[in-house]
């Protein structure tokens, strides 16, 4: 028993609190037309969870509420409680009984209860579709819908049977998927478009920034040959240069101290020559005017008588020369002369003095005078000559220290000029020197380096230098023919790849969605049509026997609709591929195929109300046979069978009541018979449905 009772109050005729309790098995409901059996059933389908009052055979929802009678006022709420034994745990909660309530008042106020707590219409209905149970399924054949399973398209019939299988779940999820893999494949699109439109760009990007790595390697061996080439040239001009400094101020020192010798000598030197002995010149003069007097008074000496008779002219003559002889020994006095020749002049002075004064005082002429005195004029003049070989010896002695002196001067100057000359030397080096450096600077500064960068750089390569100089004006050459580098390019080329890489990686993450979502539609597909193949072989199987068993024979076969190869080329794994994606699934549905007995035509639309019926009854049990619901409510769908097949009917209902509880309404008394309850419902005057339990077993 699951179904345990139904309470009412204020449901459509049922204004009265009434319930009704099924006791399990089949429960039939009885009574006159229009007295309320029906209502029951809405009642039932309304706690299910059916939303249109046009399903519950009402208008609008008030028409679910008792609308009054003549004899009883009309009531402003209806409600309704379908109560569950849940010992089994059919339904997925702990509560060992499940009571459903639903109540409705003349605002419109629709309430749900699960356990007398409130819930929203979706949760109770998502309840219920998980024990599969629904106001719409199979569980619920409503008054005329007997025929509802031959009267739905072959699509619904289709979908039918997946609800009944439980397959719904998975076509959600293959429909999802399906739409998954839709917005895949566009995505894959997008991108792989988007990707063709950057990859030319790209492939020239890269050729520009790939001239330029190459260049970097280029620029990379010219510096370094160049801080090997450069740096060789400067430490060598940087030592050369350092070196002429100090042998410079060597030589500075060296000429310094020589200078200074050079002064002592020349300080000897003016001393020695201002010790050179003077009045030679006057003594030479002086002993030729004594040779001149000399000879003039030994030319007259033989002739004495004349001496008297001295002409005027040689006088006078005599006069001047002796003048002459006075003054230049006078002259010779007061020059720098030792004492000895100056004895002697003195005395030669005081000599002509005396010839002088004698003449003047004895009045005898001049010649005369000096004759008397020309032998001491001669021994003085003598001893004069002597003294000037003296004074001669002195001045060789003289000259030859000064000669010496000045020798060694000129030998100390020649030793400075010699000093002076490497120093000029180096100097002109060091210009030189200087020149080199600041050629190379200028060399340096049109490769835009310096000078300094080299004093301490590294010389790696070892190459000579007419190698290197070739190397550096080729690899020059070829930097320049490539031009600069482009940073605005690089930039662009690097966000290019970034993005190509992103596209990439975006489409092999959407491949491998795709192809992950196409297998699990693969797998879906496989498993739902394996399923649902399997099931309709079982139904068919069992529609056989209820064939036979109805109709005493004929055949029945529900099949998959034939569909043309080229509607049903998206139905499976294709779906991802361009052609695809705009085909929609053609599912094929189910059609019926029946043949009665002794009869030769064919199909659904010939049959008779009674065989409708018939059919539609063993179509219904062979499919709930594949998924037994826990109960059945049918309202008249016996209507159309004559006793015979009621009985029939009801043999089939027996043999299911051991696994599905029955609420049938009917008027049939086959039906009632095989029944295990029976409810009598009537309506009095007052318009009121009432309950009358005739339980049978
Ligand atoms: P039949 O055997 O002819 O199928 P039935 O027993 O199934 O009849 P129902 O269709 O269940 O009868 O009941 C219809 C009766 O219920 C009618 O008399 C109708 O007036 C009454 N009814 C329906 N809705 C309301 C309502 N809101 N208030 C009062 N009475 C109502």
């Amino acid at each position: 028993m699951f179904l345990q009772k139904l309470e009412l109050q204020g449901f459509k005729s049922f204004a009265n609190k009434t319930v009704l309790d099924f006791p399990g098995g089949i429960a039939a409901v009885v009574g006159p037309n229009g007295s309320g059996k029906s209502n029951i059933a809405d009642a039932i389908r309304w706690l299910l969870g059916e939303r249109e009052a046009r399903n519950l055979r009402g208008g609008k929802n008030d028409d679910l509420i008792f609308a009054g009678t003549e004899k009883k006022a009309r009531m402003g709420m209806a409600t309704a409680s379908l109560y569950f034994d849940n010992s089994s745990g059919f339904f997925p909660t702990e509560f060992k009984e499940v009571v459903i309530s639903r109540r409705i008042d003349r605002d419109g106020d629709s309430k749900f209860f699960l356990n007398q707590s409130e819930m929203r219409m979706k949760d109770i209905v998502d309840f219920f579709a998980k024990a599969k149970l629904g106001a719409r399924g199979l569980n619920m054949i409503g008054q005329g819908e007997s025929d509802l399973i031959l009267k739905s398209t072959p699509l619904e019939r289709r979908e039918l049977i997946e609800e009944l299988l439980g397959l719904k779940e998975y076509l959600l999820k293959k429909n999802a998927a399906s739409r998954e893999l839709k917005n895949t494949f566009f995505n894959l699109e997008k991108a792989r478009a988007q990707l063709g439109e950057i990859e030319p760009h790209l492939r020239s990007l890269r050729r520009q920034v790939s001239r330029w790595t190459k260049r970097d390697s280029l620029a990379e061996e010219l510096r370094q040959i160049e801080d090997s080439y450069y740096s060789g040239r400067v430490r060598m001009i940087t030592e050369s240069l350092r070196s002429f400094d100090p042998e410079i101020e060597k030589l500075d020192k060296e000429i310094d101290r020589l200078k200074n010798e050079q002064k002592v000598l020349e300080q000897e030197f003016r001393k020695i020559e201002v010790s050179e002995p003077k009045a030679k010149k006057e003594l030479e003069a002086l002993r030729n005017k004594r040779r001149e007097l000399f000879n003039k008074r030994m030319a007259s000496s033989g002739q004495p008588a004349q001496r008297s008779k001295a002409s005027a002219p040689a006088e006078n003559d005599l006069k001047s020369l002796l003048k002459e002889i006075r003054e230049l020994a006078e002259a010779a006095l007061s020059s720098g002369l030792e004492e000895d020749p100056k004895a002697v002049l003195k005395k030669i002075v005081s000599l002509i003095e005396d010839i002088e004064n004698a003449a003047a005082a004895e009045a005898m002429p001049v010649a005369q005078a000096v004759d008397g005195k020309l032998e001491e004029f001669n021994r003085l003049m003598d001893e004069l000559d002597e003294e000037e070989k003296k004074h001669q010896a002195e001045l060789d002695s003289f000259n030859k220290v000064f000669r010496e002196s000045l020798r060694q001067v000129e030998a100390k100057k020649d030793e400075i000029e010699e000093l002076d000359d490497q120093k000029q030397q180096l100097i002109f080096q060091k210009d030189k020197a200087l020149f080199q450096k600041s050629e190379l600077e200028n060399q340096l500064r049109s490769i835009s380096r310096k000078f300094e960068d080299f004093v301490s750089a590294a010389a790696d390569i070892r190459l000579d230098e007419r190698t290197a100089e070739a190397r550096m004006m080729r690899l020059r050459a070829e930097l320049s023919s490539m031009g600069d580098v482009d940073e605005a390019i690089v930039k662009e080329a690097e966000a290019t790849e970034e993005r190509h890489a992103f596209l990439s990686n975006q489409i092999a993450d959407l491949e491998k969605a795709s192809a992950d979502l196409k297998t699990l539609l693969k797998d879906l597909d496989f498993k739902i049509r394996n399923e649902f193949n399997a099931a309709l072989h079982k139904i068919n199987g069992e529609l056989q026997s209820f064939v036979k068993l109805m109709f005493g024979g004929g055949r029945a076969e529900l099949k998959l609709e034939r569909i043309r190869e080229t509607d049903a080329a998206g139905t499976i794994g294709e779906v991802g591929s361009s052609q695809a994606e705009e085909t929609e699934e053609i599912r094929p549905g189910i059609e019926i195929d029946v043949v009665l007995p002794k009869k030769k035509i064919k199909g659904l639309e010939v049959l008779s109300g009674g065989e409708r019926s018939l059919l539609s009854i063993a179509i219904l049990f062979a499919l709930i046979s594949i998924s037994p619901p826990p109960f059945l409510v049918l309202d008249e769908v016996d209507a159309a069978l004559d006793e015979r097949n009621a009985r029939r009917f009801g043999d089939l209902l027996k043999n299911y009541a051991k696994e599905t509880q029955f609420v049938i309404v009917t008027h049939n008394r086959a039906t009632m018979e095989a029944a295990d309850v029976l409810y009598g419902v009537t309506m009095g005057d007052d318009g009121v449905s009432r309950v009358v339990s005739l339980k049978l077993s």
